[in-house]
């Protein structure tokens, strides 16, 4: 599946020093839009990037390591890196992990990732200043929908 918005930068994206992963590039249109005030006024003047990590609070880095953005710094939940609903999946159309769990637990199937697909090929998406990652959410849909298809079938949804 292509991602609906793509990322353009230049360089090698910094590791993430709380977690060592390697971060990925992010707009700052990004975190424009999604830091509260107090952290969006504390913003470099350098490219930033996305820490995917679950186990890691740490949300942005900026290029040189100098700001790290936690969640708790952002005005919406970062739904890789919850463990308690509300889970964001897709920030553009509202769907959270719970509604993916509910039709999977009670028709096995779910429509969520064709809705969504339907929308973003409608240029309805705006990724960039939604989704704390600033790309596509389909990869977290589908496999939050692999996941809860597993529960299931061990009984546990
Ligand atoms: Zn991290």
């Amino acid at each position: 599946m292509q991602p609906c918005c793509t990322i353009d930068h230049e360089g090698s994206p910094p590791t993430c020093p709380m977690n060592g992963q390697k971060c990925k590039p992010v707009g700052r249109i990004t975190l424009e839009n999604l830091l509260k005030s107090e952290a969006r006024a504390s913003m470099k003047i350098q490219p930033y990037y996305f820490c995917d990590a679950p186990d890691c609070d740490t949300v942005y880095v900026s290029a040189l390591g100098d700001h790290l953005v936690t969640k708790d710094q952002l005005t919406v939940r970062v739904g890789i890196k919850e463990t308690e609903n509300p889970i964001p999946l897709c920030y553009c159309f509202g769907f959270d992990r719970k509604a993916v769990w509910n039709d999977i637990r009670s028709k096995a199937a779910t429509n969520i990732p064709r809705i969504i697909t339907e929308r973003v090929k409608a240029g309805e998406c705006r990724c960039d200043v939604t989704n704390p990652s600033g790309t596509c959410c389909l990869g977290n849909v589908y496999r939050a929908v692999k996941q809860a298809q597993a529960m299931r079938q061990q009984g546990l949804l």
